[in-house]
């Protein structure tokens, strides 16, 4: 059922703390950790608690939870200091936009120069 925990979902595991990760900030709401293959000297993942396969299935269901995740990507922007020099907060979705795990997350990723249109 969307919103519960799923057995195979390896972002659930990381809510769970069966699958460890280098977290940076949580709520009651939102977890936040370093991602395994940074692309940028920051770049940290946001995830809701809940599982929704995507920021859009999440934000219909759950809005107030979409709301803290880009709350929670402001605060990550600030503690890492790169809110001066500009930072992308990333929803990748679907696979044929290189999602690859379907529990809704935010990429924040700042630290270095950055291109448009993304790749
Ligand atoms: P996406 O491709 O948008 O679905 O993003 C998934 C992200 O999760 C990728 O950037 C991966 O590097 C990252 N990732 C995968 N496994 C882990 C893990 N165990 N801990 C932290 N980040 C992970
Ligand atoms: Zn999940």
């Amino acid at each position: 059922m969307a919103g519960e925990p799923q057995p195979d979902c390896l972002f659930c595991k990381i809510v769970s703390g069966d699958v460890p990760a280098t977290i940076v900030r949580e709520t009651e709401t939102t977890v936040a950790f370093r991602d395994i293959n940074p692309q940028a000297p920051t770049h940290i993942l946001v995830i809701p608690r809940v599982h929704h396969r995507d920021a859009a299935t999440l934000a219909a269901a759950e809005p107030q939870i979409a709301a803290d995740i880009l709350r929670e990507a402001g605060h990550i922007a600030a503690d890492e200091k790169i809110t001066d020099t500009g930072y992308r907060v990333v929803f990748n979705t679907g696979a044929g936009a290189g999602q690859t795990v379907f529990h809704a997350h935010a990429h924040v990723l700042g630290g270095r120069g950055m291109q448009w249109p993304p790749g």
